[in-house]
């Protein structure tokens, strides 16, 4: 196999457009693109004319808007090239208006208020800045898809992408304002980049058939532990097995196809957990194709007899799932503004940068804590695992050294570092890599690049990162604003430098996340734990968080009262659908199973009793079994009231609190009794997969 025949081979990508095109259509479009301007609309018809041919050349039969509307997850909806001629023919075409813009029926996805349903009407925007590609499914059809922004009539952003870009634009030009009073002038943009570590189990299909629960709330409400779990380490980076790299061998494949740079995987740290990583891209194009890396992991495993689990716990006891955000900004002239550079220019440029974001960390780690916000994502943040709900940077011992001499005035010394004096201010030419890493903390700074660690497995990493994008304009804007009316820009970065490290270090731990002393730190420092979505997700509608977003012009205060309300709904839905199937395992499965069970240990202590033979094993089984079905039982009806009076609260937030309180505490005591039923009751008489099977049959 050609990796670089295969890479890219279904994306309407520049080398494309630019064989494709005529040169005066390709320079209007890649101005276009460069300078966020609108497009042309004969441009827009000569390249979707090209788009099609190209399209069709390699067998598409449709074209799709694809967008991304608040379910975290995308949508499409399929049009034919085909047009009726008057004489009852066809012809094949793709104008450059449907290529631009699309109207989907799109009444039925979440829009919290935004549109009523006698205005339901819901449009999509061609994203010129993230290209077209081809989607393929096992069948053999292909479709043109094209990446669009989802909004209203009224031009309200229904969708994660239209944030995005708006947080994206945001963050450039307060980054530039920045880079030009320090007398860059040069860049003339600043991207965000983020490369998504996205982590996943695999199970097999057979077991995952049998198991409603996964089916249905895409993880294991029920499952007594295996006798063995992860504590032998002995899964983590092991050697794949077979059936588990040809998967990756097929998804990577298709992940090139579509010019997502897949580049590293290997095995996690619970057994049949794994992790594929990216290389980055601008946060924009890095969010689209983490969205087609989630919905392709689960495509191909079907086609290995395997499903894909992208749920952040599926499984009690072992590991959960996350995806750890690596971002930075970079300027279009390839500068990494996280970089410690090499000059002491550079250098003031990065620690302006990395000031900005300890500033814009401690100030909104609320927001950033809500972005992770989500049903799914509880039973990691705040629950004895990685990582704690507590925002903290982890920025290494020896950069943290470096800001804390620099804050008091003192001289910086480095190891093997020599020293540059500029204007009245001393600053270090940094090491390479001066950090160490930290696999505990949320939010560690990793050299050239901070990784967000609190995102679930199954998010779309949109939200996280508008949220990045934003509190980091507002930072740099402020830090922009000082440095411009300042004479001297090396004495006002230095001062930059003290004022924020002396009010937002507090944000900064190099220590154990995970120890037991961490929370009782935190709270001493005054930093933020909120362990559960419903209380982490009011931190959008705080004052202080719609103030932010509509002054960036990144979310409006509508759009965000919205989107609060949408991701409040989810949540109370998702504990619905679990506390439903909980009811209906525990119904007819779990207890009819226990019965069985007792039936046939009662038969059998008759049958030794004719005999005149003892069955104290029997009786005491028995007597077990009785004991925990009473207890289910219940239980089940305390899971049965509880969910019936849930359901019937009106209010979103008293409603998503009840389940929170109620339900989950419900549902988590009748586990306990059925779970201990599975220790009992023997195998062939279980009527679901243990965890045995789940995770060790691959
Ligand atoms: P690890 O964190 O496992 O050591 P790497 O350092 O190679 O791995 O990077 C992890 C992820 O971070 C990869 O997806 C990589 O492409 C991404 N990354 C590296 N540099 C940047 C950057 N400047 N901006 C955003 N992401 C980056
Ligand atoms: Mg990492």
């Amino acid at each position: 196999m050609d990796l670089t025949e295969v890479f890219g081979s279904n994306v309407f990508n520049d080398k494309v457009m630019q064989d494709r095109l005529l040169k005066p259509v390709y320079k209007a479009l890649r101005e276009t693109l460069e300078k966020d301007l609108p497009l042309q609309p004969a441009v827009a018809d000569v390249v979707a004319n090209a788009m099609k041919d190209w399209a069709i050349e390699r067998g598409a039969t449709h074209y799709t808007h694809w967008f991304q509307p608040l379910t975290g997850i995308t949508a499409e909806k399929h049009d034919s090239f085909i047009s009726a001629t008057d004489d009852g023919g066809i012809v094949v075409e793709f104008s450059g208006k449907q290529l631009i813009q699309g109207e989907p029926d799109a009444s039925s996805f979440p829009s919290g208020g935004l549109r009523s349903t006698f205005e339901a009407r819901g449009y999509t925007a061609w994203d010129c800045t993230s290209p077209a590609f081809l989607k393929t499914d096992e069948a053999g059809n292909v479709t043109l898809t094209i990446p669009t922004a989802f909004y209203s009539y009224f031009g309200e952003a229904l969708d994660k992408k239209t944030p995005l870009l708006r947080s994206m634009k945001a963050v450039s030009e307060q980054a530039l304002r920045v880079l030009r009073a320090l007398g860059n002038t040069t860049s003339t943009k600043v991207t965000s980049t983020v490369g998504p570590e996205q982590e996943y189990f695999l199970v097999d299909k057979r077991f995952y058939e049998d198991r409603i629960d996964l089916m249905l709330a895409g993880r294991t409400i029920f499952g007594a532990p295996a006798p063995k779990g992860q504590e032998l380490e002995d899964q983590y980076f092991g050697a794949l097995k077979d059936r588990v790299s040809a998967y990756m061998h097929d998804l990577n494949i298709e992940l090139w196809k579509m010019g997502i740079m897949s580049k590293t995987q290997h095995n996690e740290v619970a057994p049949a957990q794994f992790e594929m990583a990216p290389i980055f891209a601008t946060t924009n194009i890095a969010t689209d194709h983490n969205q087609l890396v989630m919905e392709t992991m689960q495509k191909v495993a079907l086609r290995h007899g395997l499903v894909c689990l992208l749920h952040e716990k599926p499984y009690a006891g072992i590991n959960g799932s996350g995806k750890h955000n690596n971002w930075s900004l970079s300027t279009d002239d390839g500068i990494n503004l996280l970089e410690p550079g090499r000059t002491p220019g550079e250098n003031v440029q990065f620690l302006m940068c990395l000031s900005a974001l300890i500033k814009a960390v401690d100030t909104h780690a609320d927001i950033l804590r809500a972005t992770c916000a989500h049903a799914g994502n509880d039973h990691r943040l705040g629950a004895n695992e990685a990582p704690p709900a507590i925002i903290s940077i982890f920025m290494g011992d020896e950069l943290t050294g470096i800001l804390e001499k620099l804050a008091k005035g003192q001289k910086v010394s480095t190891k093997g570092a020599q020293f540059v004096k500029i204007g009245v201010d001393t600053l270090p030419v940094f090491p390479k890599d001066n950090t160490d890493r930290n696999r505990t903390s949320p939010f560690a700074f990793t050299g050239n690049k901070f990784e967000f660690r609190m995102v679930g497995s199954s998010q779309s990493i949109a939200g996280p990162n508008v949220a990045l994008n934003t509190i980091a304009a507002e930072a740099l804007d402020e830090i922009a604003t000082r440095l411009e009316k300042a004479k001297n820009k090396n004495a006002e970065a230095a001062a930059i430098i003290k004022d924020i490290y002396e009010k937002h270090s507090r944000v900064i731990f190099n220590g154990n996340n995970y120890s037991a002393e961490w929370p009782k730190e935190a709270a001493k420092r005054g930093l933020p734990n909120v362990t559960n979505a419903v209380d982490a997700l009011k931190a959008f509608v705080t004052d202080k968080s719609l103030k932010l977003f509509e002054k960036y012009h990144v979310i409006s205060h509508k759009e965000m009262h919205s989107r609060y309300d949408i991701y409040v709904e989810a949540y109370a839905k998702q504990l619905c659908i679990e506390s439903l199937v909980a009811i209906d395992m525990v119904k007819k499965q779990f207890i009819p199973a226990a019965a069985e069970y007792a039936t046939f240990l009662a038969e059998s202590i008759t049958s030794f009793k004719a005999v005149s033979v003892p069955a104290p094993v029997q009786e005491d089984l028995l007597r077990k079994a009785a004991e925990l079905m009473a207890s289910a039982y219940k239980n089940l009806e305390k899971l049965e009231a509880a969910t019936t009076k849930a359901q019937g609260i009106a209010d979103t937030v008293k409603k998503a609190e009840a389940y929170r309180d109620k339900v989950a505490s419900a549902m988590r005591n009748l586990r306990t009794d059925i779970d201990a039923l599975e220790m009992i009751v023997p195998n062939d008489m279980w009527p679901v997969p243990t965890y045995a099977e789940l995770l060790f049959k691959l």
